[in-house]
């Protein structure tokens, strides 16, 4: 299995990568009418175009996480369901393992993708969160790259092409960490991110 299935993930999958993201501790399953796959971690609600995107280098070693609403990256966030709905999400999970196509490093570093999953779980929000409406399902995706760097120390910036790509894409928080430190930043648009300071 190399990359988990797009909208069968809720009891499996999902949950790990959910789970590390928000917190660590288990946080207990949600009522039964909530969802049907009992263990789902719970998390905050999302923001339709905002996303978030962790950085982690460690020498020769790049990971991109990104956290956004199924609404940024499908237009959607119902169960696909027209042939029309399944190519959509089918495009967009294409575009989203193309890292490389995603962001754009520094030429000196050499980076080069070596693996990409993405995953995506549908959820039912909790009755008494405001931003949604009720009843209503929302999808979160995940997404990591992972990239090995021939010159890490060359690894100045990282500029974003998702905005470009989604056009549900309205704001990214970032966040990094690296060798040469850790910041985070709030990109409206496709711009560059400067890692080092
Ligand atoms: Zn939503």
């Amino acid at each position: 299995m190399k990359y988990p299935q797009l909208f069968t993930s809720i009891a499996g999958l999902a949950l790990g990568a959910f789970v590390s993201m928000a917190s660590a501790d288990p946080t207990p399953a949600p009522a039964a009418d909530k969802t049907p796959a009992a263990g789902f971690e719970q998390h905050g609600p999302h923001e339709h175009g905002t996303g978030k995107l962790s950085i982690a280098q460690d020498g020769g070693k790049l990971e991109l996480d990104l956290d956004s609403p199924g609404m940024n990256l499908f237009g959607f966030e119902y169960m696909p369901k027209t042939d029309a709905d399944k190519k959509t999400v089918a495009d967009a999970e294409a575009k989203l393992k193309d890292g490389a196509a995603l962001f754009v490093f520094d030429e000196d570093a050499g980076c080069q993708q070596t693996d990409a999953k993405v995953t995506t779980a549908q959820e039912k929000p909790d009755a008494d969160e405001a931003e949604h409406d009720k009843g209503e399902v929302h999808s979160d995706v995940e997404a990591s790259w992972a990239f090995t760097c021939a010159k890490p120390e060359a690894l100045q910036t990282v500029t974003t092409k998702l905005f470009s790509t989604f056009s549900g894409f309205h704001k990214l928080n970032a966040e990094w960490v690296t060798d040469k430190g850790a910041s985070s930043a709030t990109l409206e648009k496709d711009d560059s991110i400067k890692l080092a300071p």
